[in-house]
């Protein structure tokens, strides 16, 4: 196996996701875990919020001192708020086609899966699920697509990006589109950002080469340098708002995690902007899929240790979690740093407009948490969280090294507090139930008297218009 030295600033994989720096970190932490002068130092460091690199981060992933990871706990909780504050970003995805030419063996999209029924969705179709969206409340979509050069073509996303855009049915409307796609060019990067959608997300699935390329034994994902590079392809076709994860169960978590930090630590150096988003999906039982047979399945315990120390060492990303994951386990990583969350999802192409389908037999994997947006609504602000449907951000070209900026002096607050109390009311008056209107409304008033005088009076001003059916999308 050819040697590289670890170089953040390399445009190559295997230097900025260098393999035996993987390594060393890993025995260097092996080496030095429960050291406790030395996790003393880096919780110092951490208090700062200003990140930590790849090896710190590991050292207190590693440790097992009571006393630390209690501290471990408290201040991923409290930068979190800092950076963030108790609100809540609410998404969904948005399943377009499973047509894949890839062998991911993890997933029940690969191409040589008979069983699973192939769905393109017309742009008649996209519609009627976006309508359905729309009437649950939702203002912020993921697409999600196999990767299939004949059937899903780029044209085909730009399409139906448009036609989301386009939809506006009663108070609704889709105001962000994100995408996950499989990595493409740089072109298609740009045509995405054109096409006016808010961050790229994709998932590394795993940083170990060797491990990947035998997870992706066909297909044009097997190509490890495509996806490994695929983000900076992006930045430089200008989308500036890139989302990063690893679906953990793949390989081992010290092994992806380290990586993942150094993924950011790369994006960093080169572009002089992190990731906007850290997603931390968990591999789920699906079609022909058993997640037993991956021998790196990670315990609630360890997973949630995980996003406190992601929470720590990147304090500016906003931090994801999906449905994948129950409501118990989301309710302990809502207080561990998760910043953003799906809600009411389907897997399935058609899934929304069709929830009857009983079968739902294109879903991608299990969902574990089935709630309604309205439970999820109502769980988060029962626990002490906002929930936000803002979509302002990149509508106001906050994006990229700008909101960066904003979100590391924690001025961000200014303008996300105020426009996730307005989504929120309009959430509240056009798809509530009565129980949650009446607590969410509590909630805004509570968190109105908090804010800066000039805030709360644009925030008074249209709630009333809200309420009153003056207006909507009202946002700073
Ligand atoms: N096709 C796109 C690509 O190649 O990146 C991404 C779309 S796919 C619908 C979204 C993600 O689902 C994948 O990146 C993978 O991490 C995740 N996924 C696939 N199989 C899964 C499973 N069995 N359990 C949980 N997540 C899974």
């Amino acid at each position: 196996m050819q040697k590289y030295k670890y170089n953040p600033s390399s445009l190559v994989a295997d230097e900025f996701i260098c393999h035996d720096e993987v390594v060393e970190s890993i025995e260097f932490a092996q080496h030095h875990k429960n050291d406790i002068e030395l996790l003393k130092q880096i919780l110092k460091k951490a208090r700062e919020e200003k990140g930590l690199s790849h090896r710190e981060a590991l050292l207190l992933l590693m440790n097992d001192l009571p006393e630390i990871n209690q501290q471990i706990k408290k201040l991923a909780k409290q930068i979190k708020l800092d950076f963030y504050g108790n609100r809540i970003v609410l998404f969904a995805p948005l399943y377009l086609s499973n047509y894949c030419v890839n062998g991911c063996t993890y997933c029940p999209y690969h191409a040589v899966n008979k069983n699973m029924p192939r769905k393109k969705m017309t742009q008649q179709e996209i519609e009627s699920e976006v309508i359905a969206l729309q009437d649950m409340g939702h203002k912020r979509l993921a697409l999600e697509l196999g990767e299939h050069p004949v059937m899903n073509p780029l044209d085909y996303v730009l399409e139906s990006i448009d036609t989301i855009y386009k939809i506006k049915h009663k108070n609704g409307s889709i105001r962000r589109v994100n995408v996950n796609i499989a990595a493409t060019d740089e072109k298609s990067y740009t045509k995405l950002k054109d096409a006016g959608i808010g961050t790229y997300i994709l998932f590394q699935e795993t940083y170990n080469r060797e491990r990947y390329e035998k997870l992706h034994p066909t297909g044009p994902k097997h190509d490890y340098n495509r996806q490994t590079e695929a983000m900076d392809r992006a930045m430089r076709g200008g989308i500036d708002d890139v989302g990063i994860g690893v679906l953990f169960g793949l390989s081992t978590y010290l092994y992806e995690f380290t990586a993942l930090l150094m993924h950011v630590e790369h994006l960093k150096t080169v572009f002089n902007v992190g990731p906007h988003t850290i997603s931390v999906p968990r591999l789920r039982p699906a079609d022909g899929i058993n997640p037993a047979l991956f021998a790196d399945c990670i315990s609630d315990d360890i997973f949630v240790k995980i996003i406190a120390c992601l929470r720590i060492a990147v304090p500016t990303a906003g931090m994801i979690i999906s449905t994948r994951e129950s409501k118990e386990t989301r309710e302990r990583a809502l207080e561990l740093g998760i910043s953003q969350i799906s809600g009411g999802s389907k897997t399935s192409v058609g899934g929304y407009s069709n929830p009857n389908d009983e079968n739902n037999d294109s879903a991608q994997f299990d969902i574990c948490d089935n709630r309604t947006l309205d439970e999820i609504v109502y769980w988060l602000l029962e626990n002490g969280h906002i929930p936000s449907f803002c979509t302002a951000c990149y509508r106001k070209h906050r994006t990229g090294e700008q909101f960066m900026k904003l979100c590391a002096n924690k001025s961000i607050h200014h303008f996300c507090h105020p426009n996730a109390l307005l989504s929120l009311q309009e959430y509240l008056t056009d798809y509530a139930s009565s129980q949650t209107k009446t607590l969410g409304e509590k909630v805004i008033a509570q968190e109105v008297a908090k804010l800066p005088d000039a805030s709360a009076k644009f925030v008074l001003q249209h709630l009333a218009d809200i309420k009153e059916g003056k207006g909507r999308d009202f946002y700073l």
